[in-house]
């Protein structure tokens, strides 16, 4: 039987291995990419507790995705520029990608919105009425 020493060693190895193949494929960075996308900066992408690695790291660039919107059903491409907003700017998370389009995302936050003010005008209102300081 392996002491608790040796099994420590053992994963503190397996977790070094790791890292170090994470980091290799992560700078295997292809030198040409395709016209009309954008190379990932993996530097400024949001940190992940995931051992995989998204593909579009993985490939060194973003490319444009065409997907189907999940409410409407329309077809929508959603552009390298785009991607690299959402996953370096925006900070979201490398994990996540676009469902809806844009009309939809729109109504959705017009919606989110207009719910917020109506929540807010009820606390001001309720606040008023039972002299509770907010
Ligand atoms: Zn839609």
């Amino acid at each position: 039987m392996k002491s608790n020493k040796q099994r420590r060693q053992e994963i503190k190895a397996h977790r070094l291995r790791r890292i170090a193949q994470k980091a290799r494929l992560i700078n295997a960075r292809p030198v040409d990419r395709p016209i009309g996308t954008v190379a990932v900066t993996p530097a400024l992408l949001r940190p992940t507790n995931s051992y995989s690695i998204p593909d579009f790291v993985q490939r060194g660039y973003y490319q444009d995705r065409p997907f189907r919107c999940k409410d409407c059903g329309v077809e929508e491409i959603w552009t390298a520029a785009q991607q690299q907003w959402w996953y370096e700017q925006a900070q979201g998370d490398v994990w996540t990608v676009a469902v809806h389009c844009r009309a939809c995302r729109q109504q959705e936050r017009t919606r989110k919105a207009e719910a917020r003010r109506i929540h807010l005008a009820g606390l001001t209102m309720k606040s008023a009425s039972t002299g509770c300081e907010t």
